[in-house]
């Protein structure tokens, strides 16, 4: 299932190695990156591309397509996902002691420049996702008169749909209204979290694909999603549940034009919440009470209230949190209408 939006060498590459065999020591997974643009060069299965970079090594398929195609293919975008997804594995693994994706280490699969130099677009060129069946990431590079590119660079981006696969591996929300709003939800959550980690000086936090931006997507907006402000974002997201569009009630049938009801749009009042919570408890005390309810306490089937109740109950038995913080939680839930 396709989560979208949301989401050139350097043969002597230098790569990140000291970050690296710091990763590989801790067994959290190990990152292989596809050059998926060139899905038509060689043979490969599922459009995946060319597996171009192991563990920031150059990959024998790599090496081959340097002699005899005289192409290099660890282009900068494959080193960018290989840092950037090596950034989030270990956000995960020092914060939580989370060992990759499925908490048993398997490997990331990575795509990128994904449909390229396709003659059609399988929906990845202007997108970022995580991708269940092939059980991989997909990143395009945008489109040439489109208003998001480059998502690959973007840390939180990357965050993001890392954070689909950890959801997917535990909660499992069910993509589709509000479930699948939370799921959108806790993946802009993790991937603003993940971003403040590492650029805590980055001027508005709570901004999602700020950075993704084309020249034409700058003049309609400063990001793909304002968390603080849900109305400002490239896509209009309501801030509190009086704003719900008519067509994403509980009566919405999901379909591949409606956005499995509204699950990129109702994520705003979520996120609404979370920028309060966190603008008055800091990042790691709210992050760490989303980590427990994300991975622990929420249903397949969990709607906006129960992810209220979860919240609520969470935070007063198991994460030393004070009943004063607490009560702040309630009230930014009360403050969008839940
Ligand atoms: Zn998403």
């Amino acid at each position: 299932m396709i989560k979208n939006y949301f989401f050139t060498f350097l043969t002597s590459v230098v790569i990140t190695g000291s970050i690296n065999l710091h990763a590989q020591e801790k067994n959290i997974g190990d990152i292989l990156i596809y050059n998926s643009r060139v899905t038509l060069l060689m043979p490969n299965d599922k459009f995946k591309g060319v597996p171009v970079l192991w563990q920031g090594s150059p990959t024998k398929e790599a090496m081959m397509a340097l002699t005899f195609l005289k192409q290099d293919l660890i282009t900068p975008e494959v080193l960018v996902a290989h840092e950037n997804f090596e950034k989030v594995q270990l956000y995960y693994f020092n914060q939580f002691g989370r060992r990759g994706y499925d908490n048993k280490a398997s490997m990331v699969q990575v795509g990128v420049n994904m449909n390229k130099d396709l003659p059609f677009d399988l929906g990845m060129k202007e997108n970022a996702a995580w991708l269940d069946t092939l059980s991989m990431f997909g990143f395009g590079d945008g489109t040439k008169n489109g208003e998001l590119q480059n998502f690959i660079s973007s840390l939180e981006i990357v965050a993001h749909e890392f954070t689909h696969a950890v959801v997917s591996y535990t909660s499992n929300l069910e993509y589709v209204g509000q479930s699948g709003a939370l799921n959108e939800h806790l993946a802009d959550v993790f991937g603003a979290v993940v971003r403040q980690h590492y650029l805590p000086e980055a001027p508005n936090l709570f901004l999602i694909g700020d950075n993704a931006l084309t020249l034409k997507g700058k003049e309609k907006a400063k990001a793909l999603r304002d968390m603080q402000d849900p109305h400002s974002g490239l896509v209009w997201q309501p801030k509190d549940m009086s704003e719900v569009p008519p067509e994403f009630s509980s009566e919405c049938v999901p379909n591949l034009f409606n956005d499995n009801c509204g699950v990129h749009i109702l994520s705003g009042i979520p996120n609404k919440v979370f920028a309060t919570v966190v603008s008055k408890l800091g990042w790691e005390k709210s992050s760490r009470l989303y980590y427990k309810v994300m991975t622990d306490k929420l249903k397949p089937t969990s709607q906006f209230a129960d992810f209220k109740k979860e919240m609520s109950e969470e935070c007063l038995n198991g994460n030393n949190l004070t009943a004063s913080e607490c009560s702040i939680i309630d009230d930014a839930f009360k403050e969008v209408g839940l």
